[in-house]
């Protein structure tokens, strides 16, 4: 296959790049920022996540209680409490309600309803249903999927909803502007709602104690669809279940500010139905829309399992039932920014966290479709209002879709070559990454050779076939020396001391033991081992230079790679050996000092995973970022003038830090470190460079990669275009190597006293 014959996957995207990436970019985008602005002003907003994310734990560990609560509570004001299995139940069950009571039917908007196809099985049934959310009615005129858990429709520019409104609707005056728009749909649903047998909405969130619906919405129909019609559906999660308005709290000030960043939500409504008071039309405020006071006032309230209660019982997957729907994870995607939910979501649910909604309600194969489009960069995980760990949750997703992999055809060949933990029938292409450290042992022993024949058109052509890697991409280029051959042919850590004293002596950097202030060893991380030494080499000279004994140990590598693809086993192993060849430098004091962003990520975050506590704990609070280690040393005394400045003539900085680093908090004491040398920083507004590891080497997701570098190459190609370019991350320097015209350097290389 060529790359003019796309797979379906690259096909699908390239489409939706061309027709869906300029609506969905400018939405997310514009709730992305919103969102930071209204978290950072909101005193206490991290300490809010955390109760949240308490709270949330506590209602799922007494979720069978908090059922018998609710149940007693709405059954005391009225109300009738069904309890669902499935979609197919729930959906017979309001299906029964409807018939009771009529044929007509308006909805307010309900992912919930969406999971179990709501709408379908009531059409089929002869019943009309109409949506009321401006969104969700986008969506159905359309006849398509959402595309968003809060803006279903964000796909879709004002300028494509008034052609499809005037076309399906033929309005005397052609609707235009989105004030048009929103006045047609008001006043057509106005007249559903009124006319409506039946109301059903969602709830975002259910007290036990006192059976009230809360919602929270943009356009206040859910009030009116809940109160206008005598009868009254609210179909909703059993994980949506709160013990009382005591627990409430934290999600009113939470939910609008992660999900579109308004410091109060539109509407928050507190329903604790069977209601007999009327919904008032603010057009007409002394005509009730509702029949204020009718005996026949009824509600249900239908919780659905649909699979939560295995999920509840999976420790894995569990943590999805935290989930308050708020789309952050979504906004903050860097994939989900260019192609939305209809590449990166399943049946129902879109963005990062759709993998574990899919996977529990769904199965696998659903959560298999879109679950490599989360690169695991972790920036969601600060945006999440109850501190989900979304990429673990995908990471393990894609460890059960790999087991679940039938043998392959060429399954007999890499069994026994690849050191890994894995059963047989793995997409070669993810065995291949997630083994790379084999890879590049093998590439460096054999350099330059190796490189040269990797390039050929013959083997080229064969990676891309069998492994799925690009054909467009430059390929990694191994080095002979590696990091830790230089170090030992400079004498290594046993002739450190001696071959100082000599260095000292001709004016060199070089500390002697027994005149360092730390120890320190600098983790010689895979891809700073083979393939960019000349960082490593850097951060010893920087260390050195600062008066830290340095020793670069034999350590494995992090186990980053294979748990990029869902190998959590390997990984898993990998943690204890590298804990294993570390302890007795941590048991000796020294620091570990690691150059790659995403290998600290797995010290510090990952491997809380795989390590008992107190030896995560140990490593992860002994570990550093190269130039957050600067930062620390000299903060502490150490002197600034030992490292490398700029030139008089020096042209600035342009930087990019990784992804991980931020999400870390490691970010910054870059910009401090190259402020205080006083070299002229711009960081990159872009926040991802769109490779994320091996993902921008894939063929179904290279144009997808390159798309998210966009806005980087066009920030740092432009008005930037003079600077020089720097970036933290492995995946960053090789992104930015295929994007822009000059060489980017590691920050750490800036610093070192021997640049010229
Ligand atoms: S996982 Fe977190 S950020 Fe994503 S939708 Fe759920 S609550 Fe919001």
């Amino acid at each position: 296959m060529s790359v003019d014959e796309p797979t379906d996957k690259a096909a699908h995207i390239r489409h939706l790049l061309a027709t869906e990436r300029e609506a969905v970019r400018e939405n997310t985008s514009h709730f992305n920022r919103e969102r930071y602005r209204a978290s950072t002003e909101y005193e206490g907003y991290e300490e809010l996540r955390g109760r949240a994310r308490e709270i949330k734990e506590d209602a799922i560990e007494r979720l069978p209680e908090l059922i018998e609560t609710v149940r007693e509570s709405v059954e005391a004001n009225g109300g009738t409490v069904y309890v669902a299995d499935d979609a197919a139940d729930a959906n017979r069950y309001v299906e029964e309600v409807v018939r009771d009571d009529g044929d007509t039917v308006v909805k307010s908007k309900s992912m919930t309803t969406e999971e179990i196809d709501l709408n379908e099985a009531l059409e089929a049934a002869g019943v009309d249903v109409y949506e009321t959310d401006l969104g969700e009615f986008v969506v159905q005129v359309a006849d398509e999927a959402p595309s968003h858990l809060v803006g279903p429709s964000l796909h879709r520019s004002s300028d494509d909803i008034a052609e499809l409104f005037n076309d399906r609707f033929d309005p005397e005056e052609p609707l235009e502007t989105a004030q048009e728009l929103t006045e047609f749909a008001r006043d057509y649903l106005g007249d559903r709602i009124v006319e409506a047998d039946v109301g059903v909405t969602g709830a975002n969130f259910v007290l036990a104690e006192s059976g009230t619906i809360t919602l929270v919405t943009n356009e206040g129909n859910g009030r009116k669809v809940a109160a206008t019609p005598d009868t009254h559906v609210a179909v909703a999660g059993i994980e949506k279940l709160l013990p009382s308005i005591e627990e409430l709290k934290p999600f009113t000030e939470l939910i609008a500010r992660a999900a579109t960043g308004q410091d109060v939500p539109q509407y928050l409504s507190m329903l604790t139905p069977p209601s007999d008071s009327p919904s008032l039309d603010f057009d007409d405020p002394t005509t009730p829309l509702s029949k204020q006071g009718s005996e026949d006032r009824e509600f249900h309230l239908v919780l659905l399992d649909n699979g939560r209660t295995e999920m509840r019982e999976d420790p894995q997957l569990r943590e999805t039932l935290y989930c308050i729907r708020c789309g952050a994870c979504a906004n903050s995607c860097a994939n989900f920014q260019q192609v939305g939910g209809h590449a990166f979501g399943g049946e129902t649910y879109t963005g990062g966290i759709a993998t574990g909604w899919e996977a529990g309600v769904e199965g696998l194969d659903t959560a298999a479709e879109f679950n490599d489009l989360c690169t695991g960069c972790s920036r969601c995980v600060n945006a999440c209002p109850v501190e989900i760990d979304i990429p673990w949750i995908n990471t393990v997703v894609r460890d059960r879709v790999n087991r679940g992999a039938d043998e392959g055809q060429f399954d007999h060949l890499v069994e026994g070559l690849t050191p890994d933990e894995e059963p047989g029938g793995m997409d070669l292409g993810k065995r291949f990454f997630g083994n790379f450290e084999t890879a590049a042992k093998l590439g460096s022993a054999t350099a330059p050779l190796s490189n040269w024949l990797a390039n050929a058109g013959p083997v080229r052509a064969g990676m891309e076939r069998v492994l799925g890697i690009d054909g467009r991409r430059d390929l990694p280029q191994f080095e002979r020396e590696t990091f830790r051959d230089w170090f030992e042919k400079r004498g290594g850590a046993a002739a450190s001391t001696k071959r100082a004293r000599e260095t000292r002596a001709a004016g060199g950097s070089l500390v002697p033991r027994d005149e360092a202030t730390r120890e320190a060893i600098v983790y010689p991380d895979l891809y700073t081992n083979y393939v960019r030494p000349g960082r490593g080499r850097a951060a010893v000279r920087v260390l050195e230079a600062l008066g830290v004994h340095v020793e670069v140990p034999d350590v494995p590598s992090s186990g980053r790679a294979p748990l990029s693809q869902g190998m959590v086993a390997t990984a898993d192993a990998k943690a204890s050996r590298v804990f294993g060849a570390l302890a007795e430098h941590l048991d000796a004091g020294r620091d570990v000092v690691v150059v790659e962003p995403s290998d600290l990520a797995m010290f510090r975050r990952e491997y809380e995973k795989f390590l008992p506590d107190a030896s995560h704990q140990r490593l992860s609070e002994n570990s550093y970022e190269a130039v957050e280690y600067v930062f620390g040393l000299l903060e502490n005394g150490g002197d600034a003038d030992v490292l490398t400045g700029p030139d008089a003539d020096d042209p600035g900085v342009a930087y990019h830090s990784h992804c991980q680093q931020r999400t870390l908090g490691a970010a910054a004491h870059t910009q401090a470190v190259l402020d205080r040398l006083g070299y002229d920083v711009v960081l990159s507004e872009a926040e991802c460079c769109g490779m994320a590891g091996s993902f921008g080497y894939k063929r179904d997701y290279y144009e997808l990669s390159m798309a998210v570098g966009e806005d980087l190459a066009t920030e740092f190609g432009g008005v930037h275009g003079n600077r020089r370019v720097v970036a933290s991350g492995t995946s960053c320097l090789d992104q930015l190597d295929d994007l822009l015209d000059r060489k980017p350097a590691h920050p750490v290389e800036l610093l070192d006293p021997a640049r010229t």
